[in-house]
């Protein structure tokens, strides 16, 4: 009943050259097939032209940040309403990059979260533990921490409409991949979670798994009962590897 979803993380990566190759391979590629919803998030300057390659087709665009104000003298930022504004539809918040290397905390991660669903569009929320929190046996907890703090700020309801991506730390770029055994447990205990608020929203809850995802792995992965797609980095810079990862949602 939870349509698959595949979104492309490109972090900052490419050019006007090579980004509109890869859409091109990416939408041939996936030619009529109705399997999984398809999403893609370039960096913000390359968005406009992405939306623009993208008419008429069924692929969606996110982006890969938000600012947590609405607007005004923040120089550098890029609001909510600007990708609204230009035809964004998912925002992926919480990024572990983000929290690691950019110092966001908890509660920035949750007003950004707040930002995204006010404006309608799709939050693609990143949890995930580092190894030393895996290795102590704390994953669990660290992801309660994290859904908690968005359900504290965001408030009861909010994970409606909403997507969820469950990210090891420890698998990210690191050709690493979780088990599918590992993956399917967090993912339902984000699934648990989420229903002891509402079981209506986590049955529809669209959860992702990421880090290291390829088209090798991605079959066994999808085959798990609560994992509901992927969020895929480095091979989303692959045409090939991305559409296989995208039709092995089947
Ligand atoms: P990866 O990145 O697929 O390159 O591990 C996933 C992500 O960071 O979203």
């Amino acid at each position: 009943m939870r349509q698959p979803l595949v979104i492309g993380n490109w972090k900052m990566n490419g050019s006007s050259e090579s980004i509109s190759a890869l859409l091109s391979g990416v939408v041939a590629g996936l030619g009529e097939s109705d399997g999984a919803k398809v999403a893609v998030c370039p960096s913000f300057v390359y968005i406009p032209s992405v939306i623009a390659q993208l008419q008429g087709e069924a692929i969606e665009v996110g982006a890969q940040n938000v600012a947590e104000q609405q607007s005004g003298a923040f120089t550098g930022e890029i609001s909510v309403a600007m990708l609204k504004d230009i035809g964004c539809r998912y925002v992926i918040v919480g990024h572990s990059e983000r929290r690691a290397l950019f110092a966001e905390s908890d509660v920035q991660v949750a007003r950004k979260f707040i930002q995204v669903k006010d404006a309608g569009l799709l939050p693609v929320l990143c949890v995930g533990e580092n190894l030393a929190e895996r290795e102590s046996g704390q994953a669990l907890a660290v992801i309660e921490a994290q859904l908690q703090a968005v359900l504290t700020e965001a408030g009861a309801g909010c994970f409606e409409s909403a997507v969820v991506a469950y990210e090891p730390i420890w698998a990210i770029g690191t050709g690493k991949t979780a088990t599918p055994e590992q993956a399917q447990e967090v993912h339902k205990y984000v699934r648990d979670f989420i229903a002891r608020e509402s079981k209506s929203t986590a049955d529809k809850l669209q959860i992702l798994y990421g880090g290291s995802v390829k088209a090798a792995n991605a079959a066994e992965l999808f085959a798990q009962q609560d994992i509901d797609g992927a969020l895929v980095g480095g091979a989303a810079l692959s045409a090939t590897e991305f559409v296989t990862i995208c039709k092995a949602t089947n």
